[in-house]
C-alpha cells in the first residue's frame, strides 16, 4: 500500500502501543545531557533507563524522535537516503522485552503492516553474533538474506560513553536500478540499493570514560526506524527526497531558483535544491527547540547547516533573501506533527533573516574581491591558490563557491595551492591552541572547520562521537 509519511508514523506507534509499549513524545533536539551535542537517536532520552537509574511500568517504550546528524554532511544531497534531520521511530525496552520478541515484531511490523515482500528484506547480525542470525532463520528469514557485518555498521554507541551493543539491522533491496550496479553490491555498500532502514541494538554494554564496558543492568532494547526511509520505500521512491514531505520543499526550490530537480541526478542544482531542503528542516526544528546560530558546539552546527543552504541558494542563481520562505513550507508540510514549531515563527523568522543577511553581505563582498582577481588573469590562467584563500580566510567565502563562479568566468583554480594555505593555516591554529584558537579563524562559516581538533569548538570530543557513528 502507498502510505504518507503521517500514516507511516502513526502506524509505527500505533504497533507498538498495542504489545504494550508506553507511548513518549519526541524529545527537544537539545538534549538534558552534557555528553550529547544534539539527539541524534531515539534511545537518548531514554538513556537513564538504560543504566538502570529509572524504571518504567510497561514492558518497554516506544517514540518518534526528532534527530539531527552532521556526520554525513558531506554526501548529504549526493545520495538518496542521508539526511541532516530525519525522524526516527523506534520501541525501547529495558529487560521487558526478549531478542527473539524484538525481531519478532519488527518481521511482522514489516511484512504484516508495512506488507513488504519478504523475498525483499536482508539482515545482518554483528560479526559473531549466532544468536540473532538463529532468531531471523527461526522466524523463516532465508540464511543467504542473512549477513554478518563488522564494528562499523553493527556495533551501536549513544556517544563515546554510555550505552552500547551489537546490532541487527533491516534492509530493504529498492531493486537493481538502483545503486553501484555492480553485481557483488549486498547490504553495507555504500549506495542506495540496499536500504538499511531498521536498526535493533542490543543495548547490553555501559562504556566507561576509561574504554571498559561493563554490562548492564539489563538486555536492553533500542530500536531506530528511519521515517524518510521508510516513505521512500512505501511510496516506491527511491530517495527520500521524492517522498510526500521533501518533495514540498523540492518543488518550492524550483519555483524560487527557476532550476529543475532531475530525481536521479546526484549532482549540480539537484543536489543543491535536496541541500535546501534538508537543511532547511534542521534550521527550522534547531531554531524552534532554542539554539542561536554561534561558533560552538550546537551554534555552529546551525550557522553551518544555515549558510551552507544559503550558499547553495547562491550557487543556483537565488539573490536576495529566501530561506525564510522554506521556513514557512517546513511549517507547513510539519507543523501537524510538530505543533511547538509553530509557536515562535516570527521569532525562527527573525533568526533566519538576520544570519542569512550577515552571510549574505560576507558573500557580497568577496564577490568583489573574486571579480576584481578574475579580471586581472590572462585567457585561462588559474585563480592562484593564495586567492581563493584569502577570499576563504578573511571573506568567508566557501571554495567550492570560488571555482563555481570563476569556472563560470573560464578560469580554474589552483587547488592545490588553496589545500597548502589551508594547512599552513591549520598549523597556526595548532601552535596556537593554548590562547583562543577561534582567533585565527575567521568568524564565518568554513568547511574545513570541523577538521580542527574538536576540543576547540565544544567540550567533548567529537571525533569519538562521530566514530560511534552519530
Ligand atoms: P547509515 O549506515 O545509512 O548511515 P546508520 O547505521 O548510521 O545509517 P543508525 O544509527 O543505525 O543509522 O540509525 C537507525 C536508523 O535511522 C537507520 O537504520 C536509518 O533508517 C535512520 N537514519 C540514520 N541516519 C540517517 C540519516 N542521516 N538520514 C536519514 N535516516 C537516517
Ligand atoms: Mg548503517
Ligand atoms: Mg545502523
Ligand atoms: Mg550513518
Amino acid at each position: 500500500p502507498i502510505m504518507s509519511t503521517a500514516e507511516i508514523r502513526s502506524a509505527f506507534l500505533k504497533f507498538f502501543e498495542d504489545k504494550g509499549c508506553k507511548l513518549y513524545p519526541s524529545s527537544s533536539l537539545v538534549p538534558d545531557d552534557p555528553s550529547l551535542l544534539l539527539a541524534n537517536a531515539g534511545m537518548n532520552q531514554f538513556k537513564e533507563y538504560y543504566q538502570g537509574k529509572k524504571t518504567m511500568r510497561e514492558i518497554g517504550a516506544t517514540s518518534c524522535q526528532k534527530c539531527v546528524r552532521t556526520n554525513d554532511i558531506d554526501i548529504i544531497g549526493a545520495d538518496g537516503r542521508h539526511a541532516s534531520f530525519f525522524e526516527m521511530l523506534g520501541n525501547f525496552s529495558f529487560g521487558g522485552v526478549s531478542k527473539e520478541q524484538a525481531c519478532a515484531w519488527a518481521l511482522e511490523l514489516s511484512t504484516k503492516v508495512f506488507k513488504l515482500p519478504i523475498e525483499r528484506l536482508y539482515f545482518t547480525v554483528f560479526t559473531d553474533d549466532d544468536e540473532t542470525f538463529d532468531i531471523w532463520r527461526k522466524l523463516g528469514v532465508e540464511e543467504s538474506h542473512i549477513s554478518r557485518l563488522g564494528e562499523d555498521d553493527n556495533f551501536w554507541a549513544a556517544g563515546p560513553t554510555g550505552p552500547c551493543g551489537p546490532c541487527s539491522e533491516i534492509y530493504y533491496d529498492m531493486g537493481e536500478h538502483v545503486g553501484c550496479g555492480r553485481p557483488d553490491c549486498a547490504p553495507g555498500c555504500d549506495c542506495d540499493r540496499f536500504l538499511e532502514y531498521w536498526n535493533l541494538v542490543f543495548t547490553q554494554f555501559d562504556r566507561q570514560e576509561d574504554g571498559s564496558m561493563p554490562e548492564l543492568p539489563h538486555r536492553n532494547l533500542d530500536t531506530g526506524m528511519g521515517l524518510e526511509r521508510m516513505s521512500a520505500i512505501m511510496q516506491g521512491k527511491s530517495s527520500f527526497f521524492d517522498s510526500d514531505i521533501m518533495q514540498g520543499l523540492i518543488k518550492l526550490g524550483e519555483e524560487i531558483s527557476g532550476a529543475t530537480y532531475v530525481s536521479d541526478d546526484y549532482t549540480g542544482p539537484s543536489r543543491s535544491l535536496r541541500i535546501i531542503a534538508d537543511h532547511a528542516r534542521s534550521v527550522d526544528f534547531l531554531i524552534s527547540d532554542g539554539v542561536l546560530p554561534g561558533n560552538e558546539g550546537r551554534g555552529y552546527v546551525l550557522r553551518r547547516l544555515l549558510r551552507r543552504a544559503v550558499f547553495h541558494g547562491r550557487l543556483l542563481g537565488v539573490d536576495g533573501p529566501f530561506l525564510g520562505k522554506f521556513i514557512d513550507k517546513v511549517n507547513e508540510l510539519m507543523g501537524d506533527a510538530y505543533p511547538d514549531l509553530l509557536k515562535n515563527v516570527a521569532l525562527v523568522q527573525g533568526i533566519v533573516n538576520a544570519e542569512e543577511e550577515r552571510f549574505s553581505t560576507t558573500l557580497d563582498n568577496g564577490r568583489v574581491y573574486l571579480d576584481e582577481a578574475l579580471s586581472k588573469l590572462a585567457e585561462g590562467e588559474a585563480l592562484d591558490g593564495a586567492a581563493a584563500f584569502m577570499l576563504h580566510d578573511t571573506f568567508g567565502f566557501p571554495i567550492d563557491l570560488t571555482v563555481e563562479i570563476a569556472e563560470g568566468a573560464g578560469h580554474a583554480v589552483d587547488i592545490d595551492g588553496f589545500n597548502r594555505e589551508m594547512e599552513a593555516q591549520r598549523e597556526r591554529a595548532r601552535a596556537n591552541v593554548k590562547g583562543d584558537a577561534w582567533g585565527t579563524f575567521n568568524d564565518v562559516w568554513t568547511e574545513l572547520s570541523d577538521k580542527l581538533p574538536a576540543t576547540e569548538f565544544c567540550g567533548y570530543d567529537l571525533e569519538t562521537l562521530e566514530g560511534a557513528r552519530v
